[in-house]
C-alpha cells in the first residue's frame, strides 16, 4: 500500500494511572518524551503522523501535529482516540499505534497494508506469538479504513470500550509478526527506569518488570528476556578491508554511491527496439544497424523501423525500451522479422537502479556478513567497510576433578572438554578469546581469574561450579565481584545458570556462568549466551525454528523446555524427518556431536506421538 493513503496517529490520550496520572508518552525514555520514539519509527511509514491527547496539548505539538482531543468524554480509552484519529483522518487509512511503545515493528503499515488489501478488508491489526504460547493479540496496533468511522461510533455510543469490540461489524484480519518484543510497551515508571540505558541498569530493575519472577523456577523465555534486556551492545568500530569484513559486523549502514544497475540493459540476448514500432496484428521486419555487447555501449541510436542485436546486460541504445529474445526472430542479412504478439513494449528491459538506487542501504548495520555481502559490496565498488570491533570472551573450567589434556588422568577425574567445546562456539561467533584454563575450586584462585578476565575481556564464561550443592565457591565469589543472579531455568539439559556483570578494578564484563555438564554447557551457550553475544556485538542472527515431523515418539514432561538432540534426515516419503539421538544425558556429549540439529519442545509442550510436528533448530547453515 502507498504510505502516502495512510496517516499515522499516536494514542497518547489516556489517564496514565498506572503511571500515577501522568502523561504516559510525555515522560523522558532513552533521552527523550517516550512517545517521540513512536513517532519516529512510524514517520517512514505513512504520510504524516498525528496524536490524540487529552492534556497537555501545547506540549504534544512539540512532538507532531495536529492534536486530537477525545470526542467521547471520560477518557474512554483508546477507541475514543481511534474514533477522534478518523474523524479528521484525510486519507483513506488510519494506522494506531500506542504512545507507550518504543519498538514498534519498522514494517507495520507495510505488513498491515497489505493484509487489508489482500483480503480486502476493513482493518487489521497485529498479533505475535512466542514458542509454546498462545497467539497474543495487539489490537491497538491496527490499520483501519478510514470509511468506517460511523461503526465505530455507533459502538462507543452504546458504551462499548473495548479495543477489538466493535470488530464483530467489520472485516478484520489478524497479522502474524516475528518479534513479540516489538510490541512491548511501557506500563508503569519501573519499567521506564529499566528500560532506561542512560542509568546504570541492575538486574533487580530488569527482572521487576516482570510479573512473577521467581529465580528457583525461571522459564526459559523470562531469562533470555531479562539476558536480552541487560546486556548493551559494545560501540566500537573499526575499519577493515572488505575481505576481511567476512563473518564480521557491520557498524554501519553500507549505502550504495551508485545505481544498481548503472544504466537501461537488457535481460536477453536478441534485438532492441522501439516500443512504439510493434503492431499487435502484423508482424514486424526492422532492420539491424549495429550490435551492442555486454559493457560496451555502441553509441548508435535507432531510428524508426530499426533495431539494434544486444547481448545480456547491454546498454539500451537511446530509443529503445524493448527486446526480442533472438530465438523469436527470423533473421535475413541485416533484417529481422518478429511474429505479431510475441513481445510487449517493455518487455526484457531492466531498469538502472531497478536492484539498487543510489544511496539507499545496500545492507544495514548489525548485519553478520556473508559471501554473498562481500559480493554485493564488491559490486558497489566499495573497498573497505565499518564493522565492529571483536567482542574479547574470556572462559576458563572451574574443578578439581578437571585435567587438561595432555595430563595423566588421575583416578575419578575427568578430561575438560568444555574449554573444547566453548572454544569452538566462541570461534565460530566471530570472537577474540583468552582462554583461561582450569581454575581449581579455591577461593583465592577464582577471586583472581574472575577478576583478570573482568578486567581483560568483554564477556566472561565459565562451566562448572553454579549448580546446587556444588562444593565450591563459584557462586559466592562471583555475587561478590558484581551484580550476578543465580538461576533455576524450566530447561532440560541446563537448568543452573549465573548471569551479570561483574566489576573489578573500574572494568566490567558480562558473565555467563554456564553448569559444568558437558551436553548443558553447549545448550546453555547456545541458548543463553550466543544471542546476548550477538547482541554485545550489536548484530541480529536470530537462529532458524524450522518445523519438521517427529520420526519416533518422544517423552517429554510439561512446564520445561527440552533440547533434546536429533538427526534430521528426510523420510521414507522424501520429507524430513527427525529422531532423537541415543541417550540424552547431560553428560554425553556424543548426542551432541551425532545429532545434526536440535530438538525445541516448549514449555507447555507434553509427549510427541511419533508423526507429530516439532520445532528444530539445524546444526549448519548453507552459509
Ligand atoms: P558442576 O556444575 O561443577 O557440579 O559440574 C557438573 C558435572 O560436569 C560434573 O560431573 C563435572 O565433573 C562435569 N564437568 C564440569 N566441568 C567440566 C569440564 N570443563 N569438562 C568436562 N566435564 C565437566
Ligand atoms: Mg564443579
Amino acid at each position: 500500500m502507498d504510505k502516502k493513503l495512510i496517516t499515522g496517529l499516536i494514542l497518547a490520550g489516556g489517564r496514565g494511572s498506572r503511571m500515577g496520572n501522568v502523561d504516559k508518552g510525555l515522560q523522558p525514555f532513552r533521552g527523550k518524551p517516550m512517545a517521540q520514539h513512536a513517532i519516529e519509527r512510524l514517520l517512514p511509514q505513512v504520510g504524516s503522523v498525528m496524536v490524540n491527547a487529552n492534556r497537555n496539548i501545547e506540549r504534544w505539538l512539540e512532538l507532531a501535529a495536529p492534536v486530537w482531543q477525545d470526542e467521547t468524554p471520560g477518557f474512554a480509552g483508546p477507541l475514543a482516540g481511534v474514533e477522534a484519529g478518523l474523524r479528521h483522518c484525510v486519507t483513506p487509512w488510519l494506522l494506531a499505534v500506542p504512545c507507550d511503545s518504543p519498538f514498534l515493528p519498522l514494517d507495520l503499515a507495510e505488513r498491515l497494508g497489505a493484509a487489508v488489501e489482500e483480503h480486502d478488508a476493513d482493518l487489521a491489526f497485529a498479533v505475535t506469538q512466542e514458542p509454546g504460547m498462545r497467539p497474543q493479540a495487539h489490537p491497538v496496533f491496527c490499520l483501519v479504513k478510514a470509511s468506517r468511522l460511523p461503526v465505530l461510533s455507533q459502538y462507543l455510543l452504546e458504551g462499548g470500550r473495548r479495543m477489538d469490540g466493535w470488530y464483530k461489524e467489520l472485516k478484520a484480519v489478524e497479522v502474524l509478526f516475528e518479534d513479540a518484543d516489538a510490541f512491548r510497551n511501557i506500563n508503569t515508571l519501573e519499567e521506564l527506569q529499566g528500560f532506561d540505558d542512560t542509568l546504570p541498569l541492575s538486574l533487580a530493575k530488569v527482572t521487576s518488570c516482570l510479573s512473577g519472577y521467581d529465580p528457583d523456577a525461571l522459564p526459559v523465555r523470562d531469562a533470555q528476556r531479562i539476558i536480552r534486556e541487560f546486556v548493551q551492545p559494545v560501540r566500537a568500530v573499526e575499519k577493515v578491508a572488505l575481505r576481511a569484513a567476512l563473518g564480521r559486523v557491520l557498524a554501519k549502514d553500507v549505502i550504495s554511491p551508485i545505481n544498481v544497475p548503472a544504466h537501461d540493459n537488457s535481460a536477453m540476448d536478441g534485438f532492441a527496439l522501439r516500443g512504439e514500432d510493434l503492431r499487435a496484428d502484423a508482424p514486424l521486419t526492422l532492420r539491424v544497424i549495429g550490435t551492442t555487447y555486454a559493457g560496451n555501449a555502441s553509441g548508435l541510436v535507432p531510428a524508426a523501423g530499426e533495431c539494434m542485436r544486444i547481448m545480456t546486460g547491454g546498454v539500451m541504445p537511446e530509443g529503445c525500451d524493448s527486446v526480442v529474445p533472438q530465438e523469436f526472430v527470423t533473421q535475413e542479412g541485416e533484417a529481422i522479422t518478429l511474429p505479431a504478439g510475441v513481445i510487449r513494449a517493455g518487455d526484457n528491459r531492466r531498469f538502472a537502479g531497478e536492484d539498487l538506487k543510489a544511496g539507499s542501504p545496500a545492507l544495514k548495520a548489525g548485519r553478520v556478513v556473508r559471501p554473498a555481502d562481500l559480493g554485493m559490496i564488491a559490486s558497489l565498488g566499495i573497498a573497505e567497510v565499518a564493522v565492529q570491533r571483536r567482542l574479547r570472551v574470556a572462559f576458563f573450567s572451574t574443578g578439581d576433578e578437571l585435567r587438561s589434556v595432555g595430563e595423566p588422568l588421575d583416578e575419578g577425574c575427568v578430561y575438560d572438554s568444555n574449554r573444547y567445546t566453548i572454544y569452538g562456539m566462541l570461534q565460530r561467533l566471530g570472537c577474540d578469546i583468552i582462554d583461561m584454563g582450569v581454575v581449581r575450586d579455591d577461593p583465592r584462585a577464582l577471586e583472581e581469574a574472575l577478576r583478570s578476565a573482568c578486567e581483560n575481556a568483554d564477556a566472561i564464561i565459565t562451566s562448572g561450579g553454579v549448580s546446587v550443592g556444588a562444593a565450591d565457591y563459584t557462586k559466592q565469589i562471583m555475587a561478590r565481584l558484581g551484580d550476578v543472579t543465580f538461576w533455576k531455568i524450566g530447561m532440560r539439559p541446563g537448568r543452573p545458570l549465573a548471569f551479570g556483570r561483574v566489576h573489578s578494578n573500574g572494568r566490567s564484563a558480562f558473565l555467563f556462568g554456564l553448569p559444568g555438564n558437558p551436553v548443558a554447557v553447549m545448550v546453555s551457550f547456545y541458548f543463553f549466551a550466543r544471542e546476548a553475544l550477538l547482541r554485545m556485538m550489536g548484530a541480529e542472527a536470530p537462529l532458524p525454528l524450522l518445523r519438521a515431523r517427529s520420526g519416533g515418539a518422544i517423552r517429554k514432561k510439561p512446564g520445561r523446555t527440552e533440547y533434546q538432540r536429533g538427526i534430521l534426515a528426510p523420510g521414507a516419503d522424501g520429507q524430513p524427518e527427525v529422531r532423537i539421538t541415543g541417550s540424552q544425558g547431560s553428560g554425553i556429549l556424543r548426542s551432541m556431536s551425532e545429532a545434526n540439529c536440535m530438538v525445541v519442545l516448549h514449555d507447555e509442550q507434553g509427549n510427541v506421538a511419533a508423526g507429530d510436528m516439532v520445532d528444530i533448530i539445524p546444526f549448519e547453515g548453507l552459509m
